[in-house]
Order: structure tokens, then C-alpha cells, then sequence
């Protein structure tokens, strides 16, 4: 587990994870990459497709000027750094007496 920071939320420590900036299914292999937090790297992943990545958010400063990433960085900013480690348990069932 490597602890820097995510050059997105510029959050840190987190844990990285290696995001092609034009995907690999769409020929990214040898391009240039970023590293991320978990949470932006499948926030980026859930709100586009590997072509709108590769077509219109192929730099990390494209990717922060659009409206719904904004949104979520703004939003992110303000959770500390450990929220994705934090696994919450609720184990409460059984509650017949
Ligand atoms: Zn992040
Ligand atoms: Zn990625």
C-alpha cells in the first residue's frame, strides 16, 4: 500500500492507484498517466465512458474544469483523507426479545 497524494482532490495521504488519462481500451497503454485516490479514480470511472475520457478529459486539467468532476472535487476536498479506508459495520439485527 503506497500512501501519497492524489493529484486530483490533492488530498494526503491516500492510498494511489495509476489512472491512464486516455484509457487503455482506447490505445492509452504508453500515455501519460496521474495517480488517484480510490474514491476520484472510480468517481471518474462511474460518471464517464473510456471514449469521452479519451476524446475530451485526456488531461488532468480538463478533467477538473468539467462540471460534474468539479462538483464532486469541491465535495471531496472536505472529507478527510481516511473516509474510503473507514468500513462501516452495522451489525444490528436480531432485535426480538
Ligand atoms: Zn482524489
Ligand atoms: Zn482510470
Amino acid at each position: 500500500m503506497k500512501s501519497s497524494v492524489c493529484e486530483l482532490c490533492g488530498r494526503s495521504p491516500v492510498e494511489t492507484t495509476v489512472h491512464h488519462l486516455i484509457p487503455r481500451e482506447e490505445g492509452g497503454s504508453y500515455g501519460p498517466t496521474a495517480n488517484l485516490c480510490r474514491t476520484c479514480h472510480k468517481q471518474i470511472h462511474a460518471i464517464y465512458t473510456n471514449n469521452e475520457l479519451a476524446v475530451r478529459l485526456d488531461t488532468l486539467e480538463r478533467l477538473r474544469q468539467d462540471e460534474k468532476i468539479s462538483k464532486y472535487i469541491k465535495w471531496i476536498r472536505k472529507q478527510p483523507a481516511e473516509t474510503q479506508l473507514r468500513v462501516r459495520k452495522s451489525n444490528e439485527r436480531k432485535r426480538r426479545r
